[in-house]
């Protein structure tokens, strides 16, 4: 049977993340893009609405209600600030290979306080090498008497400069096809977060460089098997990255039709509403198609991965179909604006801004298309 309604628990949490976002990350948005800076009391806003907690099961002091839920909540806080709802799913990207991989004294050790907000999560995969190909990527290991020693640099890792517990990823200094995981708690000697980065969108997300200079871990830091890291880091940016950046888009798309509906209704033109033109309905009803489709396609994927089936391909669609979607959104909902779409007091250039930074995070919509393909041709 396929329904396709949410549950009553379900839509109170809608319910609740709106009322989070419209009440509690709003007044945050005008110094974000001021600043360009992640406010710490967002962030604590965050943890008092126990939004780190989403996906982390009970017994780890989580909420443990899934990634149907988690996307809810994403759809709603992106719908108010992209950047929001960019840290927050960045948060879940770092906590999930701790679930999924982690030892039960990692277990213990880490999701406690990454349910409370005490904790901040974070993956860092990118390097300078190219984040389309992560096994070219430089960042060493080698193994020192019962630890390890890592060098290298990461780049474009979004809470570089907020998230506290890290899982990198690093190559075999002795064997270049082995690849591991290790959760690299902030304070470690010889790691750093370096640069940070001015992006066009997204401000107050913050996004940044690691380096790793003769960082020894012990061996309880290794997260996963020693040599399957790729599939460690890969697995949680192909469920829960790529699930994260389609909650974002989502948001998006919304603010862009509700804000191109409220604009069309109350701009006058030759006597009348420009709602009234056609070619402004045409426009709309293309935003609401993208996004009709856009939640059916992100939810089957959520569903799936909450019935603990493969969904990475499904979220491969779903990213691809609804990042270029927002960005689409964008252009109309500015091109609706006239020239108030190119002017600051519009959130609209905002978005427009935003829906660009979408693209590369996760993997770009190229990737996608390379991951669509290998599904389908087998
Ligand atoms: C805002 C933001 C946040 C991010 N957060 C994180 C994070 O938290 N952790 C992390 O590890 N990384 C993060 N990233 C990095 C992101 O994953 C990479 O930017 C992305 O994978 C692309 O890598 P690249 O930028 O090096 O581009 P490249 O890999 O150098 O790609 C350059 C171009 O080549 C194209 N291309 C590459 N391969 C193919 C192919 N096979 N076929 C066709 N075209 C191809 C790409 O589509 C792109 O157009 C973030 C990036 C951004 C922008």
């Amino acid at each position: 049977m396929i329904d396709f309604t949410f549950t009553d628990e379900q839509e109170m949490f809608r319910k609740a993340s709106r009322e989070f976002a419209e009440n509690r990350v709003a007044p945050f948005v005008p110094e974000m893009e001021k600043t360009g800076k992640t406010s710490p009391e967002l962030v604590k806003a965050l943890a008092e609405a126990e939004m780190m907690a989403v996906t982390i099961p009970e017994e780890y002091g989580g909420l443990g209600l899934g990634f149907v839920a988690r996307l809810i909540a994403l759809e709603e806080i992106s719908r108010i600030s992209v950047a929001t709802a960019m840290m927050l799913q960045v948060f879940a990207l770092g906590i999930d290979p701790i679930v999924r991989f982690g030892s039960e004294a990692q277990k213990k050790r880490y999701l406690p306080p990454l349910a409370t907000g005490e904790r901040l999560a974070s993956v860092a995969v990118t390097e300078p090498t190219g984040g389309s190909d992560p096994a070219g990527g430089r960042t060493t290991y080698v193994k020192d008497g019962d630890g390890y020693v890592i060098s290298g640099r990461k780049c474009f890792i979004t809470n570089s400069h907020v998230a506290d517990t890290i899982t990198v990823l690093a190559k075999d200094e002795t064997n270049p096809k082995a690849f591991s995981a290790f959760i690299i708690p902030k304070g470690t000697e010889g790691f750093k977060a370096t640069h940070e980065e001015h992006k066009v969108g997204m401000k107050g997300c913050n996004t940044g460089e690691l380096t790793l200079d003769k960082c020894r871990v012990g061996a309880e830091s290794l997260l996963g098997e020693e040599g399957k890291g790729l599939r460690v880091t890969m697995s949680a940016i192909g469920d829960v990255g790529r699930g994260g950046m389609v909650g974002c888009s989502l948001g998006v798309q919304t603010a862009c039709l509700e804000a191109s509906i409220k604009f069309a209704n109350e701009r006058v033109l030759y006597g009348k509403p420009i709602s009234a033109l056609q070619g402004i309905q045409n426009k709309v009803a293309e935003m609401k198609i993208d996004l009709e489709a856009g939640r059916l396609l992100a939810y089957r994927a959520a569903a799936l991965q909450d019935r603990g089936e493969r969904s990475s391909n499904e979220f491969a669609v779903a990213k691809y179909f609804t990042t270029e979607a927002a960005q689409k959104a964008a252009k109309i909902a500015v091109d609706i604006h006239g020239g108030y779409g190119c002017m600051e007091e519009f959130a609209v250039s905002r978005y427009l801004r935003d829906a660009f930074v979408l693209g590369p995070s996760a993997g770009t919509s190229d990737i996608m298309k390379v991951i669509i393909a290998r599904w389908v041709l087998g």
